[in-house]
């Protein structure tokens, strides 16, 4: 496979951009990452020309994939072709904005806004502003984005910025505590639960592992920020308008959060956040309320039009059952390839949600066949749940270098593009096809 060109490109993006990339995770490929050209349908091809299985489909935006249905392209080019943006508002706003609010029933209001990460940043003012508190109690492994009260590790005794450049003293303000870990939740709320303004969680881990709740988790966290009356944030910014259809994964657990943020699918592939929610709190926003939130560029008429043909592309065409029918092959596909080449491995995903966790540990293979047969559930009964992982230092353990290093590489070696790290989700699209699912396992295969 010839990457002369990607090697070029970025040789020149190394002279002007920090370490080439304007993301850190492109380039966790080594040597270099690919450049893509192009997108068409589920693949992309790249400055050689190249062709990739793209199960990356830009790390969770593209649910419809690189080809957009003619409605949303005209949406799109109108738009863009009318004048890009205004400074006063635009009927496109509130056409997105009644929609969303007609389809997840806990957004009674929303405000939308640039990016995940400033959703994030907004939701914690919010929570902050509304309840008068300071504490943040986040998930270890949680990702919400590049925000200063997020990027902490450590634990709830221990809190650290993650990243240079944060102040100690920012740290102490949020609570990291393990996923699906009730106990310790129940000490961080003895010991802070009076100053805790809310707890801020993707229903499901998705750039960590992935890592699927465990029953009853989510309505426990409802329970114990009701009690002490702190909010329930869920980050839906990757499982929004993905898991659970246009439901998002709380209509699929079944529990309604104070607030949500939103990203990715919402803005069909150009830049977006929004935060959504009861009526009463989202009204604490400037300028009815007092909690301050701008943005030149919130509610872009562009990404609003992208934003709004997607999702009513998927209210009407089987967008759901095409891209969860095959993310459920892909599943039971590797579940099976797995049983015979590397049992310790374990499945995991939902709906156009898939990964391969490199477990070390694992059952004895006899007992396989009484697995979960299509990404992992936190089933008691499965022989697998002692061994699958929990939280953020489960996946940890997990051979993290051998996928980079090796696996990732065999699997671009054979034209299929996996996400940059262990961590990351892969994303099934409406673009993606069934040939793509069976060359995909195929390429599992000789990869393991
Ligand atoms: C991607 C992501 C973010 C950050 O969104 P950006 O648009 O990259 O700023 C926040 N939360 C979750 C759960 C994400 O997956």
């Amino acid at each position: 496979m010839n990457d002369d060109n990607s090697r070029d490109l970025y040789d020149r993006a190394l002279s002007v951009m920090p370490g080439g990339v304007n993301s850190a995770v492109r380039a966790a490929i080594e040597p270099y990452p690919f450049f893509v050209r192009k997108g068409d349908g589920g693949h992309v091809i790249d400055a050689d020309g190249n062709r990739y299985v793209d199960w990356v489909m830009g790390l969770g935006p593209l649910l419809l994939g690189h080809d957009l249905p003619e409605s949303v392209q005209a949406g799109i080019q109108q738009k863009a072709s009318e004048g890009p943006m205004y400074g006063t508002p635009t009927e496109v706003e509130v056409d997105l904005a009644e929609f969303v609010v007609r389809h997840v029933p806990s957004v009674e209001k929303i405000r939308f806004v640039n990016s995940g990460t400033e959703a994030t940043t907004s939701a914690v003012r919010l929570a902050r502003g509304y309840t008068g508190r300071n504490k943040i109690v986040v998930m270890q492994g949680g990702y919400h984005g590049a925000q200063e009260s997020t990027l902490v590790e450590g634990d709830a005794e221990n809190p650290r910025p993650s990243s240079a450049g944060i102040p100690q003293s920012f740290s102490e303000h949020t609570l990291p505590v393990p996923f699906n870990d009730e106990e310790a939740m129940r000490d961080v709320f003895d010991e802070h639960g009076d100053d805790i303004a809310a707890v801020l969680t993707e229903p499901i881990l998705a750039n960590y592992g992935i890592v699927y709740p465990e029953e009853g988790y989510h309505e426990f966290l409802r329970e114990i920020t009701d009690e002490h009356d702190s909010l329930l944030i869920f980050d839906e910014v990757i499982t929004g308008f993905r898991v659970g259809g246009l439901g998002c994964a709380q209509s699929e657990f079944g529990v309604t959060p104070d607030l949500t943020t939103f990203g990715k699918i919402i803005g069909g592939g150009f830049p977006v956040g929004a935060i959504g929610g009861r009526a009463e709190i989202i009204e604490h926003f400037a300028p009815s309320g007092d909690v301050f939130q701008a943005g030149t560029f919130s509610g872009h008429p562009v990404t609003m039009a992208a934003g709004l043909e997607t999702l009513q592309f998927a209210a009407e065409n089987d967008v759901y059952d095409h891209v969860d029918g095959l993310g459920e092959q892909l599943r039971s596909g590797l579940t099976e390839i797995l049983a015979d080449q590397a049992p310790s491995y374990t499945v995991t995903g939902t709906a156009s949600m898939f990964k391969v966790i490199f477990t070390r540990d694992g059952p004895g293979k006899d007992s396989l066949e009484e697995q979960c047969g299509a990404g992992c559930r936190q089933n008691p009964t499965c022989p697998r749940y002692d061994y699958c992982p929990k939280n953020a230092a489960d996946v940890k353990n997990a051979e993290t270098e051998r996928w980079r290093r090796v696996f990732w590489g065999k699997m671009k070696a054979q034209n299929v593009f996996l996400s940059q790290n262990q961590f990351e989700s892969q994303f099934v699209s409406y673009g993606h096809t069934e040939a793509d699912v069976e060359e995909t396992l195929e390429a599992y295969k000789q990869a393991l």
